[in-house]
């Protein structure tokens, strides 16, 4: 989650006991770094739900909760649905193997009950905090491409792959669209380097801008782009990739100390899951078997794999 949203001075209590809900809201206020606010959930349903809208600096979460489930599991459960709020433990138990549990499931501290002071407890909470925006800082250099703030290749070949499950399980289909600019080599060559990074940001903003915020655009080579276009079909994926390379062409970049805007086109090859494909491996290799096609029949255009069963005799 955003560190604007970890800035502000905001605790989330997962714990059915009312009485520890009482006791750490008279410790919050008192914190040596200024007054903390307090929101509290006491079951394992609304404390997700809570934790799930990410505006929470740090989560306390007790061990037991109300139907035999645990916080264990919720921590669990919310980070396999992408939620980084750093995340503390706050229990009655002093079970050493359930602090190792804590800790492998990506909890920041493990506190006892009956042990902490509220010195421990402000210190724990600005640490957790420190750490969570450090490991968010890491996880978006690890996962995005610097120059065009787009995600990198190992970031879409692990959505690409979580995206390919999801529809196999529930038999939806959707596009991999791979792109290439076209005549790139010349950009650099004719203007330099820098300009060269200028058109491939003006590129990735204009690709931006014109996808839904569900679908997954990234920057996978040097001037190659990648967008997954999830519970799309052939057409509608073909209608808003042809759009978009008509956008483009009709959008020259503006480079400094160049006075005309330079013409900047795209090439493109779409495959579709299931129809074109049986691994996520075979889905690229068609789709950048079009791409190639588009390039060899004259660039700046747009080619689909044809579905398997048409091209065979
Ligand atoms: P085609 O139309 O066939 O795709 O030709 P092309 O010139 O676009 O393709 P080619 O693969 O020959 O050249 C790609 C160039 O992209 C070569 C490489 O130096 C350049 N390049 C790769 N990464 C970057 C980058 O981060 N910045 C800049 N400015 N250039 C880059
Ligand atoms: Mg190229
Ligand atoms: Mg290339």
């Amino acid at each position: 989650m955003c560190s604007s949203s970890r800035s502000l001075k905001k605790l989330l209590l997962i714990d059915d006991n009312p009485t520890a809900q009482e006791m750490l809201s008279r410790m919050v206020v008192r914190f040596a770094d200024g007054p903390w606010e307090l929101d509290w959930a006491d079951t394992y349903v609304s404390g997700l739900k809570m934790l799930m809208t990410g505006k929470y600096a740090v989560c306390l979460l007790d061990y037991r909760l109300d139907d035999g489930k645990d916080g264990l599991a919720l921590l669990k459960e919310a980070r396999s649905l992408g939620n980084t709020t750093p995340v503390v433990f706050l229990t009655a138990e002093t079970d050493p193997a359930l602090d190792e549990a804590a800790l492998q499931a990506g909890a920041m501290d493990f506190l006892v009950k009956s042990e902490f002071t509220p010195r421990m407890l402000a210190r724990s909470v600005r640490y957790a905090r420190k750490l969570g925006d450090t490991l968010s800082q890491l996880r978006q250099l690890a996962t995005h491409d610097q120059l065009t703030g787009l995600k990198n290749r190992r970031e879409f070949e692990r959505l690409l792959a979580d995206e390919w499950q999801r529809c196999a399980r529930f038999q939806r289909a959707f596009a991999l669209v791979v792109c290439d600019i076209d005549h790139f080599k010349k950009v650099n060559d004719t203007y330099g380097h820098a300009a060269g990074d200028i058109v491939l940001r003006h590129v990735a903003s204009l690709l931006g801008g014109q996808l839904r915020t569900v679908d997954h655009l990234a920057r996978v080579g040097g001037e190659e782009f990648a967008i997954i276009m999830v519970e799309t079909n052939r057409d509608e994926a073909v209608q808003t990739i042809q759009r978009l390379l008509v956008l483009l062409a009709e959008s020259p970049c503006a480079l400094p100390g160049v006075p005309e805007p330079l013409a900047v086109t795209l090439s493109a090859g779409i495959a579709m899951m299931p129809d074109d494909a049986d691994t996520t491996g075979e889905l690229f290799e068609a789709a950048d078997k079009a791409l190639y096609t588009a390039k060899r029949t004259g660039r700046n255009r747009l080619i689909t794999a044809s579905a398997r069963n048409a091209v065979k005799p």
